[in-house]
């Protein structure tokens, strides 16, 4: 017999609604780098007023959307503070010194999130011109290595203490953002205030094909579209991508608990199994876990691609879930099932 795919690898695989797909087919469109398209230019309106911050604009993706920020940000041969864990250091390419031509500082943080005294620590002293400059601190929320884990937003509030002391920029790669602002039912104003800039997926939970929005300070964001030229993500008629971003952001931040509700039941019901070692606290739509024996990692993905259930391998013996809207209740009937099936 052959099963449907279960797709938990990421909440990057899910497919427009069909709701959403109506919105793409009706948006109205233009030449954007003429910023000639009315849906785009909807979308960066939408989205700054969400924030409460001055500009957004409408990128391909987050990688060169957190690249562009860092650009904005910094001067080579300056140093940026980041977990070590950050997708800004892991999974960009090296974007970071290739673009930017900056080297990170890696934090030892706890599931992807750093502290305001790690971050205070790890700041070189400026009138010492053997180390480099330290001038932009990157946060992650939710962090994705980190299993979905959401920052306290008092820690958040001293870490933007410690860079205006020190004069350092705040940008947080806000990939999946939304998931944190529903799980804590923060308000998004909050962020604006205390970031300098910060992106959001439109690709992830809100199930947009593809696309990120940066968005920030005027004075940093003037030079963002020169960037993001350079890095050759000007776009034409992207309106009706756009609209899948614009709907999403409408639309799925609202069902987003139903996604966290999945991922918690998941989690459970790995715990209590006894070929798992360790589950990390679950906070939002990403499942992180240990099997008992590790050299069984392949046995573990393979019994469940057989069965047509993905997930996806992080290393380190780390195994990664991801709920996502796509993720149907009768598929997570069958993936709680098949978890106690395993032995
Ligand atoms: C997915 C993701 C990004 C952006 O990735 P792209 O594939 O380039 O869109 C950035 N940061 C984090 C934490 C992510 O999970």
């Amino acid at each position: 017999m052959k099963y449907p795919i279960i797709d938990l690898r990421s909440d990057t695989v899910t497919k427009p609604t069909p709701e959403m797909l109506t919105a793409m087919m009706e948006a109205e469109v233009g030449d954007d780098v003429y910023k000639e398209d009315p849906t785009v230019n909807k979308l960066e309106h939408y989205a700054a007023e969400l924030f409460d911050m001055d500009e957004a604009l409408y990128f391909p993706t987050g990688s060169m959307a957190n690249q562009a920020a860092i650009k904005l940000h910094t001067q080579p041969a300056e140093q940026l503070i980041c977990d070590k864990w950050a997708h800004v250091y892991n999974y960009e390419g090296g974007g970071v010194s290739f673009n930017s031509g900056v080297s990170c500082k890696l934090v030892d943080g706890n599931r992807g999130m750093i502290t305001a005294e790690q971050v205070q620590e790890n700041i070189n002293p400026p009138d010492f011109y053997h180390s480099p400059l330290t001038t932009l601190v990157c946060l992650e929320n939710t962090t994705n290595k980190g299993g979905g884990a959401c920052y306290d937003f008092e820690e958040i509030k001293r870490i933007r203490k410690v860079c205006d002391e020190n004069g350092l920029g705040l940008h947080l790669d806000g990939a999946r953002l939304m998931n944190a602002i529903a799980a804590k039912k923060e308000d998004p104003n909050a962020y604006g205030k205390i970031f300098d800039t910060l992106t959001v997926c439109l690709s992830k939970g809100l199930g947009a094909p593809m696309g990120t929005v940066l968005i920030g300070k005027k004075e940093l964001m003037q030079n963002a579209m020169r960037v993001r030229k350079v890095l050759g993500g000007g776009m034409r008629q992207v309106g009706f991508m756009a609209a899948a971003g614009l709907f999403g952001l409408k639309n799925h931040v609202n069902r987003m608990g139903e996604d966290h509700h999945r991922a918690t039941e998941l989690a459970k019901k790995l715990e209590e199994q006894s070929y798992v070692l360790k589950v990390e606290p679950t906070e939002t739509n990403i499942v992180i876990f240990y099997l008992q024996q590790s050299h069984r990692e392949n046995e573990f993905l393979q019994f469940f691609e057989e069965r047509g259930v993905r997930m996806s391998a992080m290393g380190q013996g780390k195994l990664r879930m991801v709920t996502h809207y796509d993720y149907t209740g009768d598929m997570h009937a069958r993936v709680l099932e098949l978890l106690e099936n395993f032995e």
